[in-house]
């Protein structure tokens, strides 16, 4: 196949051995892939290129795959692109010397800037051409266009973008011609730095697929190296081991120089779990209520825990003396009295700035002898007077950054209830008895500073019921409960597992777990609403087709406070048309008054789901005969999720996931169990 022949294919022309990868012929292949709806051939197109790179311009393999992946850069890093759509504009403008009133027009026809730039620099006479563009090139002046902050940064990244699509050419659609109305193909540079730059590359290119591909690259590479051709088993086994490290060591920074150093089948040796690197947490399952539990860890030992109400921490640390020792130094930004120490959200987002407290107290729980260590905590608001966990809404009353210790009004207490890595030895592939006990052995409670999660061990409904009443009582939100022995008791970073199930209060009631939906666009008030939005269009997230699919409207529990907050918030975001990764139903009457950038994300219950037309959520999975999608039916807005990205949305699998639980619980046929990966 394409994948295992070496050199079947002739390289980019211009593109010669240790030249540095021209960005022409990254977008050649983003164009090949854009094309097909195949996951096989986007998958090759990918490792094709990868492998190309990696024989011809092995130092740029770190760019290419960035790119590949629309990013600059690993998750924790805090580099953020979806840079807003007036910027880009502006930026096309003036490289292009086309007025921005032309270019809104175009906007509102083609509704894609990225060929609006295709477009735009297409209509361009070409005096001169521009020194062609190199993905090193193009990584390194995206990367300096995204680290502008401060005074006058919007007019700067302006220049910066600028810049960057003088250098670009418009490989406009043969055919089309400067009327484009085909949302794909072409492999303009234009339009795929537009669509960086806007943090959405559209094609359809899974993160996933892009380090299978990367597995594949390298395992052909290097046995190619040798004379010979990769057998399925081996290609199988690079994947495994890739998939393997990338788990507990997300950063293609550390792994990319390690594969080209010592080859895929060498890389566990090298790469493991670091502290400094934050792993993406695992997360659980809902559940119904407690008999479903039971039903699904029938037989096992298992724990049910408290499920504290705050923000998901990931705490770093290497001692003094201890960081010296280690082969990769752990890149940790917080300072300590016994050592380096970093603590990380969900996203893994750098939090050290918000918890200076956290960092200040931790030495006191560290007991002698405890090196190193990946701690996995809740950070939960503290009653410092009462001497009791506060709700989540207090914690979400401190400042996110720049917080000075003396400042902090809202104290915290951190829960631990995992621990992934003690004194040089990563833990994840321990059962969860033995890690809990690693954790018990390494700290101390401090009151009102650092506790373990509260558990009960049995499997007895009543007892369960008790635990769960006591949870709400300590304003908990419920139980986790998790197995505790054997493979299935592994930590399972960025995975949803069948193995942790979440038991909320709420859901016994019958509402089911609530969502986190995108903000897309909003509907003006009427009434005593008249100068804010009234409500708001939602959506899931489709992961496959990196699109967002619209759920439902919403207008209910929001109070006016509330609702002007909202407004100010979003009515920076305004944009002039759906963007085309928007999924929604094109019926007149369905539009919103304004749309928005994706970027807020808000937890909303419902009573229930049901399929609708006017909604498209999860009609692809589904499958519906009639085209419905799922929607949420009375639903109710509980809360900002500043914590989760719009891409960390409840994701279309998901609503299809509790759409079909919810029937098959009403058919009475026992839930499903489907996984969402
Ligand atoms: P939500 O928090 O709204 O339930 P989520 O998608 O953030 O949804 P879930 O997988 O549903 O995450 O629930 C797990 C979350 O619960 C964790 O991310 C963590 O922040 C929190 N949590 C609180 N207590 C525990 C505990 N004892 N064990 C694991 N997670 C806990």
């Amino acid at each position: 196949s394409t994948l295992t022949a070496e050199g079947t294919r002739d390289p980019y022309p211009d593109w010669k051995a240790g030249d540095p990868v021209p960005y022409a012929a990254l977008c050649t292949t983003f164009s090949k892939i854009e094309m097909t709806p195949k996951r096989l051939e986007i998958s090759a197109h990918c490792s094709l290129f990868l492998r190309q790179v990696a024989r011809l311009t092995p130092d740029d393999l770190l760019p290419t795959v960035l790119l590949m992946l629309g990013k600059l850069a690993a998750d924790y890093a805090g580099i953020e692109l979806g840079i807003g759509e007036s910027l880009i504009m502006k930026a096309i403008g003036d490289s292009t010397g086309r007025s921005l009133k032309i270019i809104k027009e175009d906007q509102q026809k083609i509704g894609d800037l990225g060929l609006v730039a295709a477009k735009s620099k297409g209509s361009q006479p070409t005096m001169f051409k521009p020194k062609p563009l190199t993905v090193r090139g193009v990584h390194e002046q995206l990367l300096a266009i995204a680290k502008i902050e401060g005074q006058g940064g919007q007019g700067r990244k302006v220049s910066g973008i600028h810049k960057l699509l003088s250098a670009a050419d418009a490989n406009l659609p043969k055919g089309q011609g400067v009327d484009i109305t085909l949302n794909k193909g072409g492999s303009s540079e234009a339009k795929f730095i537009v669509r960086t730059l806007e943090g959405k590359m559209r094609l359809g290119l899974a993160d996933k697929t892009v380090l299978v591909a990367l597995a594949q690259a390298m395992t052909s590479h290097d046995i190619a190296r040798k004379g010979k051709v990769p057998s399925t088993d081996q290609l199988a086994k690079g994947e495994g081991i890739l998939k393997a490290v990338y788990n507990e060591l997300p950063s293609y920074e550390v792994i990319i120089p390690a594969l080209l150093d010592v080859g895929v089948f060498n890389l566990r040796q090298v790469c493991n779990l670091q502290p400094g690197v934050p792993l993406k947490p695992m997360l659980a399952k809902p559940t119904k209520s407690i008999t479903e539990v039971l039903d699904r860890f029938e037989g096992k030992d298992f724990t049910c825990e408290y499920k504290y109400d705050g923000e998901r921490a990931q705490i770093h640390f290497v001692a003094h003396g201890a960081a010296e020792a280690m082969a990769t130094p752990a890149p940790l930004a917080g300072k300590t009295s016994k050592g380096i120490s970093n603590i990380f959200s969900r996203n893994s987002e750098d939090l050290s700035k918000k918890y200076p407290d956290i960092l200040a107290k931790l030495p006191d729980w560290i007991k002698e002898g405890t090196q190193s260590f990946v701690l996995d905590c809740e950070t939960v608001a503290w009653d410092v007077v009462e001497k009791k966990v506060l709700p989540f809404q207090q914690l979400m009353t401190r400042k996110r950054k720049d917080v000075k210790v003396e400042d902090v009004k809202v104290k915290v207490c951190v829960y631990a209830f995992d621990i992934l890595y003690l004194n040089g030895e990563a833990l994840v592939n321990k059962s969860f008895r033995e890690r809990r006990e690693a954790l018990y052995s390494a700290f101390t409670e401090v009151e009102g500073e650092f506790a373990f999660a509260k558990y009960g061990n049995t499997d007895q409904l009543e007892e369960i019921q008790v635990l769960l009443e006591d949870s709400v009582k300590a304003s908990c939100e419920g139980l986790m409960v998790k197995m505790l022995d054997g493979v299935e008791s592994h930590y399972e970073p960025s995975r949803r597992s069948q193995n942790w199930l979440k038991v909320k209060k709420d859901y016994l009631a019958g509402a089911g777990d609530s969502l986190d939906l995108v903000v897309l666009g909003a509907y003006y008030g009427r009434g005593k609403r008249t100068s804010v939005y009234g409500a708001f269009l939602l959506a899931c997230y489709n992961s496959s087709s990196q699109t967002y699919e619209t759920v439902c409207n919403i207008g209910t529990g929001f109070s006016e406070e509330v609702l002007q907050a909202l407004y100010d918030k979003l009515k920076d975001l305004v944009i002039d048309r759906p963007k085309p990764f928007y999924s929604h139903s094109s019926g007149n009457k369905d539009q919103p008054d304004v749309w928005f950038e994706p970027r807020l994300v808000w937890e909303v219950k419902t009573a229930d789901l049901t399929l609708s037309p006017r909604y498209v959520a999860a009609k692809d999975v589904l499958g519906d005969a009639s085209h419905r999608g799922v929607s949420l039916r009375f639903p109710r807005y509980i809360r900002d999720r500043e914590d989760k990205k719009p891409d960390d949305a409840t994701t279309a699998r998901q609503v299809a996931d509790m759409y079909k639980r919810q029937e098959s619980v009403t058919k009475n046929k026992g839930p499903s169990v489907d996984d969402d990966f």
